[in-house]
């Protein structure tokens, strides 16, 4: 049995107190459940306010990037080794906003996913195709290349700590979002990748997340899905009252 896992990028959004108070109602409303995993990512600037809320939490502090360096001339980057004395345990590597933004490639990211686990960090590593993609058939092409090159050179014994999140370009912050079937064939053809690239207890194990307009009218049908593990939620994860009702999507 995977454990269900459901994480909100906040994205550029929030200022330190936003972030403190909408952290600290999370903390508050999930005190005493256990049964999901769940995890926020503020902005860099909100990871201290963050983590003082968070306090006594079992809410993960994720962050929303990191560096291919631990320090050095990177103007305008951060570091896993600052992530860490912020208190992040697990950071997103490959959202599609970096690979289509800013330019992130295949090898950049295995870079970050390398060094992430290397310094004891949980990852989850995106990845997903754009519409053009879809409507020209190679969706799994382009996530079998993503998988792969993403997770090039890590061991077997570091998947634990590695989540894979399924994210369709097309469907983040639009409102439309792949039917929970259309979902659920895309993470079997994952975890045939990871199959591949592994085993079969190994791809078995894995969790896979869907990414792209998770709502609450939404996530109960994503997942009673087999391979659906949980969601990375990016707009309704800004809000409390939102994010919650994904959260316990199984009340
Ligand atoms: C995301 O940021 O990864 C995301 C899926 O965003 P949204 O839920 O807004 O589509």
């Amino acid at each position: 049995m995977r454990q269900p896992f459901i994480a909100g990028n906040w994205k550029m959004y929030k200022t330190a107190a936003e972030a403190a108070a909408l952290a600290s109602a999370l903390a508050s409303a999930l005190k005493g459940e256990s049964g999901t995993k769940v995890m926020v990512a503020p902005p860099f600037t909100a990871l201290q306010a963050v983590r003082e809320a968070l306090r006594g939490s079992r809410i993960l502090l994720g962050a929303q990037n990191a560096c291919t360096e631990l320090e050095g001339a990177h103007t305008g980057e951060i570091s896993l080794r600052m992530l860490r004395d912020a208190g992040v345990s697990l950071v997103i590597l490959g959202h599609s906003e970096r690979r289509h933004l800013y330019g992130e490639t295949d090898a950049l990211v295995n870079r970050k996913v390398r060094l992430a686990l290397a310094e004891g960090f949980e990852v989850i590593l995106c990845v997903g195709e754009t519409l053009e993609e879809r409507q020209g058939g190679i969706t799994e092409k382009v996530v079998e290349a993503q998988t792969a090159a993403g997770l090039a050179s890590v061991a077997g014994k570091d998947l634990a700590r590695v989540t894979i999140a399924y994210e369709p370009v097309w469907a983040i912050g639009t409102g439309k979002n792949a039917t929970p079937q259309d979902a659920d064939a895309v993470h079997r053809f994952i975890r045939g990748v990871l199959a591949q690239l592994y085993d079969e207890s190994a791809a078995r194990g894995m969790t896979i997340q869907y990414g792209g307009s998770v709502k609450a009218d939404n996530i109960r049908d994503l997942m009673k899905m087999e391979n659906i593990d949980g969601a990375l939620v990016g707009g309704a994860s800004l809000k409390a009252d939102t994010f919650l009702q994904i959260v316990q999507f199984d009340r």
